[in-house]
């Protein structure tokens, strides 16, 4: 250990600062600045999206309830959703249906899904937050938070002009990893409770000249198949003649012919807040990516002529730091459908746990199914420690099961609309985020076009001024 001192320049003081542009704090940042606070999206890319465009990954799994029947997760989400249709950027999930080549033929959990062009995401990200009135500060890692008298005062960002503080009356931590309530102090749970193990990592990548109707064919030949090319996989790992670490390939059409999304590299063992095991993690997934191609070049129907199309900028990091906060989300509250008084979101997605150790999963687990719809508590969001803080998307408070579930991108925007709009009435009313009067944030989300679930479609009261 090293300790020294630095000065840090200081950035003029918002309202709220928003950590992180995934699907949280793209919707958090947005939802804060319409609710009339000034905001700040600090990201460490140089564009917006996280997982959503950086990661390569997709599609968005379902944002209706489990059997597909209802679409639970509307507002920012849908917008976003509709305007990149409007762009031919997307198709929306209710014209999509489990078993196809956009749910990468899947059936449980696969209803209702959302394929998008990435490239297309990172525009209307950034057009809807710089319409809402979000100032954007790009290419600042944050790397440290600022405590006084147990509230978040703001964070240190390191850039190339050296490092800074950005003062806000609330910070949002949308890292994905929930590193600003780490630095700042914030209790937090890791991994399962068996032995620690998070789930693995992945390296998104995407090919092109794929032979599509030769792929659906063989998916048609085997509808046995829980995995697409499953007994293909499963002759490979018997005659040892591939290293492959999963149980098929998990892959999904795109809106271009012959370009699919490969969601099968594996990396695991390692921790996505520790910088030697991502680089170890993106070096062994860019290696596998290469051993991947030779495999469909030799082996899988419709796939002999494929291209490397493009890798996602990052790894992607399924599982890392779950901030401890007022109320933690177990398994039991969404197999239950466990009804909230303080419901901010409501979700239909199952748990998804790809296995922290084997090749197993998704869906092979052997936890219970989940309620056709469940609610995601306010309580949740709020760090039980500190004050001046809201925790959205990845590393909210919930159990290993639980957070395998909500972790995927339709509630992340959900749970960041709610944490935004949060962020916004505790800075006008003056209290902080535990203090927000919770059936004031629920008539807002509704009169903005949340869903918060059959019992809350009604709003009592119609609230149209920030006093
Ligand atoms: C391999 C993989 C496959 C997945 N498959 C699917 C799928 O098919 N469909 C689906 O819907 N979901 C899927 N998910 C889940 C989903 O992508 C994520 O859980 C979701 O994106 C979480 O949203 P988020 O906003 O919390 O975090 P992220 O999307 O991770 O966004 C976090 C943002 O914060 C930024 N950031 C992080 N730390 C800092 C810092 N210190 N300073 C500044 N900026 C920072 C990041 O750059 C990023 O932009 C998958 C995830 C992975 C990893």
């Amino acid at each position: 250990m090293r300790e020294y001192t630095r000065s840090l320049t200081i950035e003029k003081a918002t309202d709220v600062v928003v950590v992180g542009s995934g699907p949280a704090g793209l919707a958090a940042a947005i939802a804060a600045a319409r609710g009339g606070a000034s905001v700040r999206l600090v990201e460490r890319y140089g564009f917006l999206g996280g997982n959503l465009t950086g990661g390569l990954v997709g599609p968005c799994m379902t944002s209706f309830s489990l059997d597909g029947k209802t679409q639970l997760i509307r507002g920012i989400f849908d917008e976003f959703v509709r305007r990149m249709e409007s762009l031919g950027g997307a198709v929306h999930p209710s014209q999509t249906v489990s078993g196809s080549p956009y749910s990468g033929f899947m059936t449980f959990g696969h209803e209702a899904v959302t394929p998008f062009d990435p490239e297309v995401a990172k525009r209307v990200s950034m057009e809807m937050a710089l319409e809402a009135g979000v100032e954007l500060l790009l290419h600042s890692m944050v790397v440290d938070t600022v405590v006084e008298d147990g509230t978040v005062t703001g964070i240190v960002i390191a850039h190339k002009g050296g490092m800074s503080f950005v003062p806000a009356t609330v910070t949002i931590d949308a890292s994905g990893d929930g590193d600003v309530a780490a630095r700042g102090g914030a209790a937090f749970d890791y991994g399962r409770d068996s032995d620690g193990g998070v789930q693995p990592m992945t390296l998104f990548f995407r090919v092109r000249d794929v032979d599509d109707e030769a792929v659906s064919a063989y998916q048609a030949e085997h509808p046995d198949e829980r995995f697409p090319f499953q007994s293909i996989v499963e002759r490979a790992h018997e005659a040892g003649t591939y290293s492959l670490p999963r149980r098929g390939v998990q892959l999904f059409k795109t809106l271009e012919s012959g370009v699919w999304r490969v969601n099968t590299t594996r990396v695991t063992g390692v921790n996505g807040t520790n910088v030697h095991d991502l680089t170890t993690a993106e070096v062994a997934a860019r290696q596998q990516v290469v051993q991947l191609l030779e495999f469909f070049h030799h082996e899988l129907p419709g796939m002999g002529s494929c291209r490397l199309l493009d890798t996602a900028s990052t790894i992607g990091v399924r599982e890392t730091r779950r901030i401890v906060g007022i109320y933690s989300i177990t398994l039991d509250d969404l197999v239950a459908g466990r009804a909230f008084d303080d419901v901010i979101a409501v979700a239909g997605y199952p748990v998804d746990i790809h296995s922290p150790t084997s090749i197993n999963g998704p869906f092979d687990d052997g936890v219970p199914p989940t309620a056709n719809v469940y609610e995601i508590p306010y309580r949740a969001l709020v760090p039980a420690q500190l004050d001046g803080l809201i925790m959205a998307g990845r590393c909210i408070s919930g159990s290993h099961e639980a957070l395998a579930a909500i972790r995927v991108m339709p509630p992340a925007f959900a749970i960041g609309e709610a944490a935004g709009v949060a962020a916004a009435r505790a800075v006008f009313t003056h209290l902080e985020p535990r203090e927000v009067d919770v059936a004031d944030l629920q008539t807002r989300l509704l009169n903005s076009g949340a869903y918060l679930g059959a019992r809350m479609d009604i709003p009592d009261l119609m609230i149209t001024s920030n006093s």
